[in-house]
């Protein structure tokens, strides 16, 4: 399908691996021009470096935590006028209700709430003035069903999810959709940290906990980055038109409710 974006600009945060680049690399595959992002700038190179080799679009890569205002501003600097914005950064780590402080609270808001709204604040304006934009955010199925030793991933991504809900309506008249993506469980670095974290607390191998994970899914599986990449891009995509402050959950069936 033709998803008629090609040409288009987007930035596409925390996009060196897993979800990001996923991602990144299904809307370079439809033609669009990248803004990538990570800290760790050897992996950030190397996967730009691939994605203009593969798919022959322009990336610029802006190594920098989204979650500083430095990084911000160096990430800004580079996607002034973007069409499309993909925002994401990693996850908070897990724990129990116990053990959070005010601290840790703030540092998952930055990142899993106050960030995304920074960045649709200061690039949604200019998808305004175009008269076309599409936002995506990278957030949980935790938004639709709690997972418990992830409290502070639930708080913060269900900000951003009331954030969105009320936003997405008011920009929906100028052409900009916004809209969220919620992961299960997929195969990336964050899921196979998560699974070695579970072992230890249960004594049991890393092999043993994801099989564990794996057996309440009922697609018997996680998913794949392209899978998700694939659509994120539809959600980018102009057939995506109508799609507004929808929540789409990917998830292999993993959140048993009929809605
Ligand atoms: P991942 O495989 O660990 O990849 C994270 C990516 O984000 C890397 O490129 C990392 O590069 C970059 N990154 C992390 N923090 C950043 C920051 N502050 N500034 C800029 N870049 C940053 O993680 P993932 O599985 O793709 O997860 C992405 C998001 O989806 C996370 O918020 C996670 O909690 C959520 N999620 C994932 C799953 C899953 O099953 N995978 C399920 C539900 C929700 P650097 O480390 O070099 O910065």
């Amino acid at each position: 399908m033709d998803l008629g974006i090609r040409g288009k600009r987007a930035l596409v945060c925390a996009s060196s691996k897993g979800l990001g680049r996923g991602c990144a690399e299904a809307l370079a595959e439809a033609g669009v021009d990248l803004v990538m992002n990570a800290r760790g700038a050897e992996a950030l190179e190397a996967t730009a470096a691939e994605i203009r080799e593969k798919y022959g679009v322009n990336v610029v890569a802006v190594a920098a935590d989204v979650t500083s205002a430095e990084g911000q501003a160096a990430v800004l600097e580079a996607a002034q006028g973007v069409d499309i914005l993909v925002n994401n950064a990693g996850g908070p780590p897990p724990g129990m209700w116990t053990d959070w402080e005010r601290e840790d609270f703030l540092s998952a808001l930055d990142a899993n709430m106050l960030t995304p709204i920074a960045f649709m604040k200061a690039l949604v304006p200019g998808m305004i003035e175009k008269g076309w934009g599409r936002v995506v955010n990278i957030t949980s199925q935790s938004v639709k069903a709690p997972i418990a030793v992830l409290g502070l991933s639930n708080s913060a991504r269900a900000g951003l999810t009331g954030y969105v809900a009320g936003t997405s309506r008011q920009v929906a008249q100028y052409g900009v959709n916004i809209n969220n993506l919620l992961p299960g469980s997929h195969d990336t670095d964050r899921i196979a940290a998560l699974d070695a974290g579970a072992a230890k607390n249960a004594g049991i191998s890393v092999e043993e906990a994801r099989a564990t994970r794996q057996s309440t899914i009922p697609a018997g599986r996680d998913g794949t980055i392209s899978e998700f990449g694939a659509t994120c891009a539809f959600m980018c995509s102009q057939h995506a038109g109508f799609m507004v402050g929808q929540n789409i959950l990917l998830d292999g069936g993993n959140v048993n409710a009929t809605l």
